[in-house]
C-alpha cells in the first residue's frame, strides 16, 4: 500500500481579526508548505466552523515576504530607516524615552495601544506605561470603536461587557433591533443568528441610513439621517409610552430614574421625530409595535449610534426603550453592544486605557489603585492619574507629548483628522512603533520593531460575549521577530526594571487574574487550563478553587445590575445635533464604515492578495439624485471635502443610500483615506470621535 505522511496535528485557536473572534483549527506547515493550513472548527458555537474571507486567508501574512523580519532604525545619515540588530533597536527607543522625559518630564512621554492586542500585552502595556515610563499619557485606538456603548453600559447596568448574553440567546428572542451595524460586512458568520432568528418567527429591525446587505434581511428597515439615532429612540419610547407599552411592575422593582427619562422623551412627538430623523410616523410605529408585541427584546448596537459626538447618550437612549418595556436583566431580552476589534471587550479591561486599572478598575479610584499597586509591588501614589484619551494625545504630540510608543495600531488611517494626526506624528522628537508590517505609522517611525503574529503565539482575547478565548501558538515566528512581551520586557530591563514583565504569556495572565481580583471584570477564576478545557469562560469569573469552582457568568444581570443598590439607572437624555451640520459650503453628510474585505485601518488585510483583489480601494457611495446633480456616472472619480480635508474615491451609485448621505469605508491611505475628511468632535463622556456624520462638499474630482 502507498504510505502517506500522517497528518500535521490540528491546533485549535482564533482568528486574529475581529471580535467575533471565530474558532478555527490550524494545522501545518506540512512538508513542502510554506505556511499553515486553515481548516474548519464546528464545535465552537460562535461560529460553528463558518468563517469569512479575512479568517479564512488570515495565515497568509504569517509567509508573507511583505511582513517585517529584522528591527529598522532611522539613519541619521541617510534619514531613512535601516536595517539594525535588536540591541540598538532596543536601545535607540529607551533612549529616545529617556531623553523625553529628562527634558520634559514623564507625561511628555505617550503610550498608544491596540484592541488588537491580547489581554497579556494590553496589560503589560498599560503596567509598563505607569510603572516603568511612569507617565499618565496612555490610551489605544479602542476608543475609536465602542467607547460609548462602554460608558452608557456604566452608568445604566453598573458594568460594561459587549453582550450581556451569548450570540446564542439571539434566535431565541422574539425581535432584535439592530441599530447602526452591518453584520454582512463585519461580521458575515453572525448573519446566521439573525437567520435564524426570523426562521424561528422573530423579527428583526434594522436601523441604519444605507441600505446594507444586513438590512436587506430585515422586516423593517428604518434609515434615519445620519446622527439622529438619539432622537429615533427618544421618539420609539415617546410611543411605547403613549401607547401604554410600559413595563411598570419592572420599572418600579429594578430601575431608579424613571420619571426624569420618560419626561424628557415625552418631547418627542412622532411628528416632531419625522422632522429630525426623516422616519415617518407609519415606520416608528411599526417598529415601536414590533418591539412591544414580541415576548422578549433585543438591541444591539455598534459603529452607528456610538461614533457620534452624542455616542454616550444615543446608546442611552436605546437602554432607556430597554429598561422601560422590561427588556433588560431578564433571560432573552436586553441591551448589547457588538464590539468591533478583535479585543475591543478585553483591550479595555485591563489598563490600556486612559482611566483604567486591571480588572475594568478606575484609576481615580483609592481602593482599585491600591489593589493593583500591591499586585505590581509599587506604592499606590506611584501611580499617575488619568491621562488624554485617544484623539486628545494624537492632538497633544509634538507640544505637550513629545515622545510616543505605539503598539498595534495605525493611527495614520484609522484617526479622525487623519492629516492632523499624521503632522503631529511627524512633529515628535521621538516614535517607535511595534507591528508586524510598515503600517503608514510604521512608517514614520524612527525605530521599528517587528512582532510576532496570532498564530506564533499565545495569549488570551474576550470577544463581544465576554468570553475569554485562547489564542494558541501553532507555528514557529521567523527568526529576527519578537513577540510585543518580550519587547516590553527588553525596554523595562533597559529602563531600569530587571522584574514584573515576563515574557511568557501564561505568567502574565496568572498576574492579570490577581490584579482582576475584585474588580468588574474579574477574571480571577479563569485560568489557561480552563479556558482549553472549557473553551471559553465567560466573566466575572471569580477565584476557582479546590472547593468552588465558578462557572463563570455567561448572562448578566438576572438577578441584579451591578450598580451599588442592584437597580438599572435610567438616563434622561435629549437629542442634539450633530457636531457639525450641512451648510451652503458643505450641504452633504457623510458617514464613514467597513466592507467585508478589509479589517480596520487594512495594514494587514491590505497585504494579502486574496483580499486586496476583492475590496481594492475605497468608494464613494452616493444616491443617483446626488450623481446627477454632478453630472457622475458610476465609476468617475469623486471628491469628498470637508472643512479638515479632501478623499477621493470612484462613484457607486445606488438607491440604498439617503440623497443627502454619501458614505465612504476607511481602511486605505493616501488620497481614498475618508479620515483626512472625518471630525474629531468629541463625545464629552466617552470622548469617542465623531466619525459617523459630518458636513462635506462632494464634486467631481477632475472637474475644474
Ligand atoms: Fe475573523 Fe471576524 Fe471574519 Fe470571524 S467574522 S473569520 S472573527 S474576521
Amino acid at each position: 500500500p502507498e504510505l502517506t505522511a500522517p497528518a500535521a496535528p490540528l491546533t485549535a485557536t482564533h482568528c486574529p481579526y475581529c471580535a467575533l473572534q471565530c474558532g478555527m483549527n490550524l494545522r501545518g506547515p506540512g512538508p513542502g508548505e510554506e505556511t499553515v493550513q486553515v481548516v474548519e472548527r464546528p464545535d465552537f458555537p460562535v461560529n460553528r466552523g463558518a468563517l469569512c474571507g479575512k479568517g479564512r486567508t488570515a495565515p497568509a501574512l504569517l509567509s508573507s515576504r511583505v511582513r517585517l523580519t529584522e528591527p529598522l532604525v532611522r539613519s541619521a545619515a541617510t534619514g531613512r530607516l535601516e536595517p539594525a540588530g535588536w540591541e540598538e533597536a532596543l536601545e535607540r527607543v529607551a533612549e529616545g524615552l529617556l531623553r523625553t522625559r529628562a527634558a520634559h518630564g514623564r507625561d511628555a512621554v505617550g503610550v498608544f495601544g491596540g484592541g488588537g492586542l491580547t489581554n497579556e500585552k494590553a496589560y503589560t502595556l498599560g503596567k509598563f506605561a505607569r510603572v516603568v515610563l511612569g507617565t499618565s499619557q496612555i490610551d489605544y485606538n479602542g476608543r475609536f470603536c465602542m467607547s460609548s456603548a462602554a460608558a452608557a453600559h456604566q452608568r445604566a447596568f453598573g458594568l460594561d461587557r459587549g453582550l450581556p448574553f451569548p450570540m446564542e440567546d439571539i434566535p431565541r428572542t422574539g425581535c432584535v433591533v439592530l441599530v447602526g451595524s452591518n453584520l454582512a460586512e463585519t461580521m458575515p458568520p453572525a448573519l446566521r443568528f439573525l437567520t435564524e432568528l426570523r426562521e424561528n418567527g422573530g423579527t428583526l429591525i434594522v436601523i441604519d441610513p444605507r441600505r446594507t446587505r444586513t438590512a436587506e434581511q430585515a422586516d423593517l428597515h428604518l434609515a434615519p439621517r445620519p446622527g439622529t439615532d438619539l432622537a429615533l429612540a427618544l421618539g420609539l419610547l415617546h410611543l411605547v409610552v403613549a401607547e401604554g407599552r410600559t413595563d411598570e411592575a419592572f420599572i418600579a422593582d429594578r430601575t431608579t430614574g424613571w420619571e426624569e427619562a420618560r419626561s424628557a422623551a415625552m418631547a418627542y412627538w412622532p411628528e416632531l421625530v419625522e422632522r429630525i430623523t426623516g422616519v415617518g410616523v407609519p415606520q416608528l410605529r411599526a417598529a415601536a409595535s414590533l418591539f412591544c408585541d414580541a415576548s422578549s427584546s433585543m438591541v444591539l448596537t455598534a459603529r452607528g449610534p456610538e461614533q457620534q459626538s452624542k455616542g454616550t447618550d444615543t446608546v442611552s437612549a436605546w437602554i432607556n426603550l430597554c429598561l422601560a418595556t422590561g427588556r433588560a436583566g431578564r433571560p432573552l431580552s436586553g441591551y448589547g453592544c457588538l464590539t468591533g476589534q478583535g479585543n475591543g471587550q478585553g483591550g479595555r479591561e485591563h489598563g490600556q486605557k486612559a482611566d483604567q486599572l486591571p480588572g475594568y478598575r478606575k484609576l481615580d479610584d483609592p481602593a482599585a489603585r491600591a489593589h493593583v499597586a500591591e499586585v505590581w509591588g509599587v506604592a499606590p501614589e506611584s501611580l499617575p492619574g488619568p491621562g488624554r484619551s485617544a484623539y486628545e494625545l494624537l492632538d497633544a504630540l509634538g507640544t505637550e507629548v513629545r515622545s510616543l510608543l505605539v503598539m498595534g495600531s495605525n493611527p495614520v488611517v484609522s484617526a479622525p483628522r487623519a492629516a492632523h494626526v499624521e503632522e503631529r506624528l511627524r512633529s515628535l522628537d521621538f516614535l517607535a512603533v511595534a507591528d508586524v508590517v510598515l503600517s503608514e505609522t510604521a512608517a514614520l517611525a524612527d525605530v521599528v520593531l517587528p512582532v510576532t503574529q496570532w498564530a506564533e503565539e499565545t495569549g488570551t482575547t474576550t470577544n463581544l460575549e465576554g468570553r475569554v478565548l485562547l489564542r494558541r501558538r501553532a507555528v514557529s515566528a521567523p527568526p529576527g521577530v519578537r513577540s510585543d512581551l518580550e519587547i516590553l520586557g527588553g525596554l523595562a530591563a533597559l529602563l531600569g526594571h530587571e522584574k514584573g514583565f515576563p515574557a511568557d504569556p501564561e505568567e502574565v495572565f496568572e498576574e492579570l487574574r490577581r490584579a482582576s481580583a475584585g474588580g468588574p471584570a474579574d477574571y480571577s477564576g479563569i485560568t489557561y487550563r480552563r479556558i482549553a478545557e472549557e473553551d471559553g469562560v465567560f466573566w466575572p469569573c471569580p477565584e476557582d478553587s479546590a472547593e468552588i469552582r465558578h462557572p463563570g457568568t455567561p448572562r448578566l444581570f438576572l438577578d441584579r445590575f451591578a450598580t451599588p443598590d442592584g437597580r438599572a439607572r435610567f438616563v434622561p437624555v435629549t437629542h442634539r445635533a450633530a457636531a457639525e451640520e450641512p451648510d451652503e459650503d458643505y450641504p452633504v453628510l457623510l458617514t464613514t464604515g467597513r466592507v467585508v474585505s478589509q479589517y480596520q485601518s487594512g495594514a494587514q488585510t491590505r497585504r494579502v492578495d486574496e483580499l486586496n483583489a476583492a475590496a481594492p480601494g475605497p468608494f464613494v457611495e452616493l444616491h443617483p439624485l446626488l450623481a446627477e446633480r454632478l453630472e457622475a456616472a458610476e465609476g468617475d472619480r469623486i471628491a469628498v471635502v470637508s472643512r479638515r480635508g479632501r478623499a477621493v474615491g470612484p462613484a457607486r451609485i445606488t438607491t440604498g443610500i439617503r440623497p443627502d448621505t454619501v458614505f465612504m469605508p476607511f481602511h486605505w491611505p493616501g488620497e481614498g483615506r475618508v479620515n483626512s475628511v472625518t471630525n474629531p468632535a468629541l463625545d464629552p463622556t466617552s470622548r469617542m470621535p465623531e466619525f459617523k456624520v459630518c458636513a462635506v462638499r462632494v464634486e467631481r474630482a477632475d472637474a475644474g
